[in-house]
């Protein structure tokens, strides 16, 4: 496994193995590794010929006050468990790598990015407008055939899918299904910041979303959600959101549908911003 800097480098590792028919899967990350990322690199060493990892703390997606500072960094063990997992080239750019003096260019997907995450009062479209971009950039140096992505970031998966599509990038967007601990809470590089007290605390999450999707199949989906808010409540956890939405415009639902509906959450505990979701596919599959 070879780590690269930069853009050209990356260029020259994937010219051969390309010209040679072999199939290129690329793994966007900002590190600070676990078991969640490593399904993804799994999946695309089964996948994929020639497996690339990003590494890279993407400050356009931070927000002013956020924790880009603070965020969990640790290269060395990253490439560690990248080298296990099979990845072949990891691409681990400075900032000026990515945006270098006098870049103007952005990418933003409009209508999936105003809702939920991107809500306005929230973190705003401008994370996703940082997402977009990172990842349009990420594509164009890699032009991989395969991009993972985790369920656990719902909406930024459903907004990449529309910017493959949209901008005609021709690169598949396979979505992988989120990794949790054995307690239930989904794996996160932002779970380093929680104490040993806040982390049972946090469990209230994905409780209340397994919680919300037993209820909407057995009863209906408003009561799943006020189910879900009262278990929430219980934990002295007042959540950003927790919404219903269609699982691919991000529409909002009243009631199951037919059609995959995603029970999304964000909430603060201590000093982790946490997000997690659930998927409820309609009796019988999707459409
Ligand atoms: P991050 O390093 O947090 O930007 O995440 C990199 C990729 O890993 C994204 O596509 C995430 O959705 C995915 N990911 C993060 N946590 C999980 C998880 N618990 N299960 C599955 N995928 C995940």
């Amino acid at each position: 496994m070879r780590t690269v800097r930069t853009k050209t480098e990356v260029r020259e590792h994937l010219a051969a193995p390309r010209r040679a028919g072999r199939t290129i899967g690329l793994v966007p990350t900002m590190g600070y590794l676990h078991d969640g990322h490593l399904s993804l690199l799994r999946a695309a060493r089964e996948e994929c010929d020639v497996v690339v990892m990003s590494l890279f703390v993407n400050p356009a997606q931070f927000g002013p006050g956020e924790d880009l500072d603070r965020y969990p960094r640790d290269e060395e063990r990253d490439a560690a468990l990248a080298a296990e997992a099979g990845v072949d080239l990891v691409y681990a750019p400075p900032v000026a790598e990515v945006y270098p003096q006098g870049f103007a260019t952005h990418v933003e997907v409009e209508g999936l990015t105003d809702v939920l995450c991107g809500d306005p009062s929230r973190r705003g479209a401008g994370h996703f407008r940082g997402v977009t971009t990172v990842v349009a950039k990420l594509f164009n140096t890699v032009q991989p055939d395969v991009a993972y992505f985790g369920q656990k970031d719902a909406q930024q998966a459903a907004v990449i899918r529309r910017m493959a599509a949209d901008l005609d990038f021709g690169i598949r967007i396979a979505v992988m299904p989120t990794v949790r601990d054995e307690d239930g809470l989904a794996l996160s590089s932002r779970n380093a910041y929680l104490d040993a007290a806040e982390r049972e605390r946090a469990l209230a999450l994905p409780r209340a979303l397994r919680i919300a999707a037993e209820r909407a199949r057995e009863g209906s989906l408003e009561d799943g959600l006020t189910a879900a808010r009262a278990e929430l409540a219980a934990a002295g956890i007042e959540p950003e959101y927790l919404e219903a939405r269609d699982a691919a415009d991000l529409s909002p639902v009243a009631s199951l549908n037919g059609r995959p509906v995603l029970v999304a959450a964000a909430a603060r505990v201590g000093a982790a911003r946490l997000i997690d979701n659930v998927l409820i596919d309609p009796p019988g599959g999707a459409d």
